[in-house]
């Protein structure tokens, strides 16, 4: 096959993708050629805003257009409840219910031998700093139901099981077994945080 070069370029940066295979990646470049170029502009702008205008909020790890998120610097919320979830857009989802009114903190993945993500390359020291530095009483654990998001889950309470006066609690299984938190609908997630499991406290 002749190799067209923007063509092949941009096939290319849409395969490094998550979910992306080199069929998808040629589909969407297609579509992307059939746009009017100003639809082709937006896209392309809205990628390049994304990176320069999104940040990642310092001290929650959720995603912020300032330095701190809006809920970390927010008076009404309850200091003293830490929610820890796998990625910034789980916390969306909880803040969509509008139903959790503690804070939150994003690990930034799962631990996962598989895929060669370990301890290390998450969060948790910044959740160990936070929980001790401001007194945090409850931690719900909000990973997802499947093995890396239970095994993470684990991790978390045998890594605070020495902080006293914490109580650790974890979302009911409203949510699927193995299904995911982005895919929870508000009435599923607004259960699972009723109904947590206390593992410690
Ligand atoms: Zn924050």
């Amino acid at each position: 096959m002749q190799h067209i070069k923007y063509f092949e370029n941009c096939i290319s940066e849409f395969s490094k993708l998550p979910g992306i295979g080199r069929k998808t990646a040629m589909r969407l470049a297609l579509h992307i050629l059939k746009m009017k170029p100003e639809s082709a502009k937006r896209l392309a702008l809205s990628v390049v805003e994304l990176k320069e205008k999104i940040k990642f909020c310092v001290e929650c790890g959720s995603i912020s257009e300032d330095d701190m998120c809006g809920v970390c610097l927010s008076n009404s919320r309850d200091r003293s409840v830490l929610c820890v979830v796998e990625e910034a857009k789980d916390v969306l989802v909880i803040e969509q219910t509008a139903h959790f009114h503690g804070l939150y903190h994003v690990l930034g993945g799962k631990i996962s031998p598989l895929d060669g993500i370990a301890p290390s390359d998450l969060s948790f020291s910044s959740l160990i700093r936070r929980i001790k530095e401001h007194n945090v009483e409850e931690l719900i654990i909000a990973t997802n139901p499947d093995a890396d998001g239970e095994t993470t889950a684990i991790y978390i309470i045998r890594l605070l099981a020495d902080i006293t006066g914490l109580k650790i609690t974890k979302l009911a299984s409203g949510i699927p077994i193995g299904s995911l938190i982005e895919y929870a609908d508000d009435f599923t997630m607004m259960r699972a945080l009723e109904n947590r499991n206390i593992f410690k406290g």
